[in-house]
């Protein structure tokens, strides 16, 4: 059977990221990708400025301290300095103020002593110290924004910075989340007998959204493979993914494997040698992407982090080529003893002494409340597993 490091391997050969659209340069485009390089339009600073209040010197006249020299202007942030210093000369300047012509250092306030016209200098001064020079941080031109940036806020700060208004980013997935189960009702409905409430709808579509991707609700179907073949061909029209709970393990009234056969679709495997979550399923159709998730809620949750999420990075245009798994040292003993490879919940917390991993009560894969107190999700080896406190764990961050 596929192994968890293997199904991803399978899935991400068959993804690639959608195409591309322009967008304004504001806050929606958190977590969205960038489709181009961009370069700035200017050098940063655009002018060689001070980084201290203080006073614009020339270095050889502070070459021993208590020099005293001639206050001749003042030099504000936003003014441009009128005065050319001459030796023996200095302009009491501000922070991100530009250094007038003839000085090339900076002594901050701290270590000078000055009235209206005059300043005595305390210390000795280094040539160039506390100056920024013209296009230091960046020079006009130069790539400063890098296709396949994964945005974030200092990079809309980094876009205002080259005068760029707006962009060119991947496109993200527009996602179907598709219930379906004849035993489901939606909250607030009470269940009536053998009924129970739907879960996994609200909760994928929440994994979606938290993804990035766009996430589209569809009504809870029936178990009929008439019923699934006409919502599935409708949902495939207009969507990038389709992401289907329950009917896709082997009972009587699980549908979904032939009826994804029927109409067309490729299947590249179904069952993984996981727990919870074994009976997953993974389609294409053309382009389209198709996902069959286990319907117990643990099942799907966990299933949905392993292998649709990394799905809907690349497609929005990340860079994922395995999962991104980190060694968490656990804070008690653990043990437990599974005949697969097991990726049960797990709450990471931060100590003085770093991170550590604490394992969380679960009962199997229908248990939603054992994902209350979770934000991380462990792996363990098939087999009996014992750990002392201390030991390191591999966790899938959530
Ligand atoms: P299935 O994968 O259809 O065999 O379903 C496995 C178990 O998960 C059954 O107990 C279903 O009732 C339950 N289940 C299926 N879909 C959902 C859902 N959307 N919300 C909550 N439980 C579900
Ligand atoms: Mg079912």
């Amino acid at each position: 059977m596929l192994s968890v490091a293997d199904a991803l391997h399978q899935i991400l050969q068959q993804v690639k990221p959608l195409g591309t659209e322009f967008s304004a340069a504001n806050t929606s485009l958190l977590g969205k990708v960038l489709a181009e390089n961009y370069s700035s339009d200017l050098d940063s600073p655009p002018f060689t400025k001070s980084m201290m209040d203080g006073f614009a010197v020339r270095a050889d006249d502070c070459q021993q301290p208590n020099v005293t020299l001639t206050v001749i202007e003042e030099i504000p942030a936003g003014y441009f300095p009128q005065k050319v210093l001459g030796p023996q000369q200095a302009s009491r300047i501000m922070t991100g103020a530009p250094i007038p012509t003839g000085a090339d250092s900076i002594v901050p306030k701290e270590q000078c002593q000055d009235s209206q016209t005059s300043v005595t200098i305390a210390a000795t001064v280094k040539r160039g110290q506390f100056v920024i020079p013209q296009g230091a941080e960046m020079k006009s031109g130069e790539i400063v924004l890098k296709k396949g940036t994964l945005l974030q806020p200092q990079h809309l700060g980094l876009l205002a910075a080259i005068g760029q208004t707006s962009v060119q980013i991947f496109r993200s997935p527009q996602v179907g989340v598709m219930p379906t189960g004849s035993e489901l009702v939606d909250a607030p409905l009470i269940p009536e007998q053998g009924q129970i409430r739907n879960t996994n709808g609200p909760m994928l579509l929440a994994q979606v959204y938290r993804a990035g991707a766009i996430a589209i609700p569809y009504p809870i179907l029936k178990d009929s493979p008439e019923n699934l073949s006409r919502g599935i061909q409708q949902a495939l029209d207009t969507n990038d993914v389709l992401i289907l709970s329950g009917g896709v393990s082997v009972g009587k009234y699980d549908h979904l494997p032939e009826v994804l056969k029927q109409i067309g679709c490729t299947t590249h495997f179904h069952k993984i040698q996981m727990k919870p979550g074994r009976p997953l399923l993974f389609a294409t159709r053309g382009e389209k992407i198709i996902f069959g998730l286990p319907g117990n809620p643990v099942s799907s949750f966990v299933c949905f982090e392993l292998f649709v999420r990394p799905t809907l990075r690349v497609l929005k245009g990340e860079t994922v080529t395995a999962h991104e798994f980190v060694s968490i040292p656990l804070a008690k003993d653990f043990e437990t003893d599974n005949n697969r490879p097991t990726y049960g919940p797990a709450l990471v917390t931060f100590t003085e002494n770093g991170p550590q991993v604490t394992a969380q009560s679960w009962f199997g894969s229908a248990d939603l409340r054992g994902l209350g107190n979770c934000n991380a999700l462990i792996e363990v080896e098939a087999g009996r597993v014992s750990k002392k406190a201390g030991e390191f764990l591999r966790c899938l961050l959530l």
